[in-house]
C-alpha cells in the first residue's frame, strides 16, 4: 500500500479513522475560521486556537465541475480521464461555511440541505509515489 500524506497539512485530522476538519476558534469572540487563522477576522484578536470542526454538515449550495479546471489544478487525470465532481459550500455545526469538493457529481444526487459527511480521498501521487490526500464531503443519504 502506498504512503499517504495530506496535500495541504493542517486542514484535517490525519491519520484518523474518523477524520474531521481542523480550523481555529477565537478565544475572545468565539468566531471560527477554516483554514485556521493566527488572528481573528472578526475582532482582530490573536488569541486563536486550533479546534476540530467536526466531520458533518449541511449542503448550503453546490454546482458540478464538469470539465477539467485550469492550472493550478493538479491531478493524475488528463482531459480524457477527468471525472466530473461536485463543488459546494457545506455549513458546519459551528455555522462556518466551507468550500469543498463533493463526491456526488450529478444534479440528481445533490440538493441544498443534504446532510454531508467528510471523507479523505487521494488527489494524485507525488514523485515518490506517495498518495496526496485531500478532503471532500459526500451525502449521507440520497435526496
Ligand atoms: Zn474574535
Amino acid at each position: 500500500m502506498a504512503n499517504q500524506d495530506p496535500l495541504h497539512p493542517g486542514l484535517f485530522s490525519w491519520p484518523s479513522p474518523e477524520p474531521e476538519l481542523l480550523g481555529s476558534r477565537c478565544a475572545v469572540c468565539g468566531e471560527h475560521a477554516f483554514p485556521s487563522q493566527d488572528s481573528c477576522r472578526c475582532c482582530g484578536s490573536e488569541q486563536t486556537e486550533v479546534v476540530g470542526l467536526g466531520r458533518t454538515g449541511r449542503l448550503w449550495t453546490w454546482t458540478v465541475q464538469s470539465f477539467m479546471p485550469k492550472s493550478p489544478y493538479r491531478t493524475d487525470e488528463t482531459a480524457e480521464t477527468f471525472c466530473p465532481y461536485g463543488v459546494g459550500y457545506v455549513e458546519l455545526e459551528c455555522g462556518l461555511k466551507v468550500e469543498s469538493r463533493l463526491r456526488e457529481n450529478t444534479p440528481e444526487t445533490l440538493a441544498i440541505g443534504l446532510d454531508m459527511t467528510l471523507e479523505i480521498i487521494p488527489v494524485r501521487s507525488d514523485e515518490n509515489g506517495t498518495q496526496l490526500m485531500t478532503f471532500q464531503f459526500y451525502a449521507a443519504e440520497s435526496p
